[in-house]
């Protein structure tokens, strides 16, 4: 190619080139880009400000500090005293102002159904087959006690005996449930007892995965119809499935929980202690904190 005709090629694809250009600004300007990347702060200081404390305007009334404990423990997965030791931290550092995240548990994002009963749910769940435990089931085992109870005990699932009589906890292990009761100076009609599963696994083996999922609203539908104060659950399948952790129980008991408004003790189950007795001390010191925050004295003996 000659030299002139090489230059006027160049020109007119600089010429292109320019109007592509202006194109792109015009497009950018159409979305609003321009005002953002000329009014954005630098780099630098988007990095500093995404590292430094978050502050709030904040009351009195509002703690003033929350780390990371604290929001997981918002969520209800963290052990309340979780949020003590957060407590104490605010008191000592003011300054760093960060409100709780308002991250639901799992549970929380189960729709709640206003004015339920639990007549109602007892006829929703009907003649269930809905899981693969129905098939070998005698009874439904719904739940038995004062349906505005104060303090709820939740196990795992119904066993020979309540499969049999349709009740809960009525075996060793329930009457064991039945003494741990007395000793906290409440009859059983006080309080009110269900499973995560209604009806009998086999072998009295643990409720499994797709069971729970299926069955476990409806004990949610329960515990929100109830509104206790204290749910006690009872061995490591219902802690697990309330506050969805694979922890185990011995790591979860004793330590209170946030769960659908109520407070949560982990502790072992009956069935545990009949093997175990040696565990019965502390049981005893779990449900001593349960009777505290419900302002219960021990029966006199
Ligand atoms: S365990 Fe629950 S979901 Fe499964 S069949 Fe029984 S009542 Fe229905």
């Amino acid at each position: 190619m000659d030299p002139a005709k090489r230059a006027s090629v160049g020109a007119r694809s600089e010429t292109q080139l320019e109007e592509q250009v202006k194109d792109w600004l015009r497009y950018g300007e159409d979305l609003g880009l321009g005002p953002y990347y000329r009014d954005r702060p630098p780099l630098h200081a988007i990095a500093e400000s995404a590292a430094a404390p978050q502050t709030v305007a904040t009351s009195s009334a509002i703690p003033t500090a929350v780390p990371a404990a604290m929001t997981a423990a918002a969520a209800g997965r963290a052990p309340a005293s979780s949020i003590n030791v957060a407590a104490s931290a605010s008191q000592k550092s003011p300054a760093a102002t960060i409100l709780p995240a308002t991250a639901p548990s799992l549970f929380e994002s189960i729709e709640r159904i206003a004015g339920d009963t639990l007549p109602r749910i007892r006829e929703d769940i009907g003649d269930c087959a809905r899981c693969k435990l129905h098939k070998g089931r005698t009874k439904i085992v719904f739940g038995t006690g004062n349906p505005s109870a104060d303090l709820m005990f939740v196990g795992e699932g119904p066993g020979r005996d309540e499969d049999l009589s349709g009740e809960p906890f009525v075996g060793r292990a329930g009457k064991l449930l039945t003494d741990m009761i007395k000793a906290m100076g409440l009859q059983r009609e006080d309080v009110y007892i269900a499973n995560v599963v209604k009806c009998r696994p086999p072998e009295n083996r643990l409720p499994e995965k797709d069971e729970i999922t299926t069955c476990s609203p409806f004990l949610m539908r329960q515990i929100d119809a109830i509104k206790p104060k204290v749910i006690c659950t009872l061995g490591s399948c219902s802690a697990q499935t309330l506050l969805q952790t694979a922890q185990g129980i011995s790591k979860l008991r004793g330590e209170w929980f946030d769960f659908r408004g109520a407070k949560l003790m982990p502790t072992y189950h009956p069935a545990y202690l009949l093997r175990n007795p040696g565990a019965k001390p502390e049981v005893w010191k779990d449900l001593q904190k349960v009777m505290a925050v419900l302002g219960l004295q021990p029966k006199k003996r």
